[in-house]
């Protein structure tokens, strides 16, 4: 079948229902998986006939959850990993080796930063930060040994973004492999490689669970990119549990609708909050004051769950406002049901320099929500009582 949507594509690809006939996907809670025979071990081991071995390398209900992805985003293959960082530092180390560099977003994860700072950059691998959205930096920080181009966009937690379609034609230009992580809006809202990408990565800890239980990550691209990436996987160890891999299958049957709530809820607790005088400056991509807005509404087909704002009265202030909170959960976790808040120069960005705070524009003043799924009017009202 052809052409089919995204929630029919995330509710009915991926799974071959067993003997017990189970409608909804079993969890194969099994380590290892057996054998007819000794010739049919020796076929498995050598390649010559397809099939688990053990769940280091495949397992069913990981094998549903990778096919459900790379269905949804229309992409050849998937591999799942045991978290979002897991998924970033095995398609760095299959993809690359030493001597070889990376240009990446300086306005990424903290700890996909600390990752390529700390660990990555151990195995002699370059790395060049560059401004997210400014094109003509990636294509200037080109050297002959770049191989990949790293990114998240729309940034967290002031949501600047890139063209990616833009970008994809100077990685392609330079022999350069684009990664997209697209845990920000996840992919009912974003399709990086329908717009050029040549690798999209996830933390399904985010909103693909939406429900803030496990940890749990994903690479999705080429059938070749694939094979290398689950190849570092099966080898060195971050495979996904069943377990874990269950959850966040169940997650994709509704994602975009929790998206489409996410993205509503937020918009109007942004435009609520425009109207606050305590409140200097709001960042919402899908408020029209957004710099980016038009470019975010061209390749997004969401704005998403995250909303930042600065409050009057610096660090101070801010701390008063998230202390007084009685529904949102003190946490720097997103992408949850649940409403969070959290005061990112101490805590997300908390490990940069004030001068690298500052370029990012994180002020003492600012505040994120990640905003959940509960009645809007009372997260408005929770917020209301605070700014008093
Ligand atoms: C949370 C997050 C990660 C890391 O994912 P884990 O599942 O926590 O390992 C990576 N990138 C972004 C943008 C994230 O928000």
């Amino acid at each position: 079948m052809k052409d089919l949507g995204f929630d029919t594509k995330a509710i009915r690809t991926g799974y071959r229902t067993t003997t017990e006939q189970e409608h909804s996907e079993a969890i194969f809670l099994t380590s290892s998986f057996v054998f007819d025979s000794a010739e049919q071990a020796a076929n498995r081991f050598s390649k010559k006939e397809s099939g688990n071995i053990y769940a280091r390398f495949t397992n069913p209900t990981v094998g549903a959850f990778e096919k459900k992805l790379a269905a949804i985003e229309s992409a050849q293959a998937c591999v799942a990993t045991s978290s979002g960082m897991a998924a970033i530092f095995a398609t760095i180390m299959a993809l690359l080796k030493s001597g070889d560099h990376i240009v990446a977003s300086r306005n990424m994860f903290g700890t996909s930063i600390v990752l390529l700072n700390t660990i990555i950059a151990k195995f002699n691998v370059g790395i060049s930060f560059v401004d997210l959205s400014n094109l003509s930096a990636w294509e200037s920080a080109v050297k002959n040994n770049t191989k990949l181009f790293l990114l998240e966009t729309p940034s967290n937690p002031l949501g600047e973004v890139v063209d990616i379609a833009a970008l994809s034609k100077i990685s392609k230009a330079n022999h350069v492999l684009l990664a997209v992580d697209n845990a920000i809006l996840g992919p009912a809202l974003q399709n990086p490689i329908a717009l050029g990408a040549d690798i999209v990565i996830h933390s399904a800890t985010k909103y693909i669970d939406g429900q803030g239980r496990c940890l749990a990550g994903a690479v999705v691209g080429s059938a070749d990119i694939i094979e290398q990436v689950h190849g570092f996987v099966r080898t060195t160890g971050p495979s996904l549990s069943a377990f874990n891999a269950w959850i966040v299958l169940k997650g994709l049957d509704t994602l975009s609708l929790r998206m489409k709530a996410h993205s509503d809820n937020a918009l109007k607790l942004a435009i609520w909050l425009e109207t606050q005088n305590q409140v200097e400056k709001v960042y919402y991509l899908g408020l029209s004051s957004h710099p980016d807005y038009n470019l975010a509404k061209f390749q997004q087909s969401g704005f998403g769950g995250i909303v930042s704002f600065e409050v009057k009265g610096g660090k101070e202030s801010a701390f008063k406002i998230i202390n007084a909170t009685n529904i949102l959960s003190i946490t720097a976790n997103l992408g949850d049901t649940k409403s969070t808040i959290t005061h990112p120069a101490t805590t997300t960005h908390g490990g940069l320099t004030d001068e690298e705070r500052l370029n990012a524009h994180i002020t003492d003043g600012l505040i994120r929500i990640s905003v959940g799924l509960e009645d809007i009017k009372d997260i408005i009202a929770d917020i209301k009582q605070t700014l008093v």
